[in-house]
């Protein structure tokens, strides 16, 4: 099974992964220095959003307390 049919059968919509990739291309281009907090306006709700780059193993992580819209990876 592809990973898009994965997708697919938890009922997530085209412009919801559309949206979780904007947020990540945001969270990501934003935090320039690992391990220090950054704010961006979530493209979603267009509220204040938080993203910080993990200084020992590089993941990303960022949240929009709005929206709800949580990344880690
Ligand atoms: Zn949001």
């Amino acid at each position: 099974m592809s990973e898009a049919d994965e997708i697919k059968d938890l009922g997530i919509e085209d412009d919801e992964i559309e949206n979780t990739l904007k947020f990540i291309g945001i969270a990501n281009d934003v935090c320039k220095e690992k391990g220090k907090m950054y704010e961006f306006n979530c493209p979603i709700c267009n509220n204040i959003a938080k993203a910080i780059k993990s200084d020992y193993n590089g993941h990303l992580w960022a949240k929009c307390e709005k929206c709800d819209m949580t990344i880690m990876e």
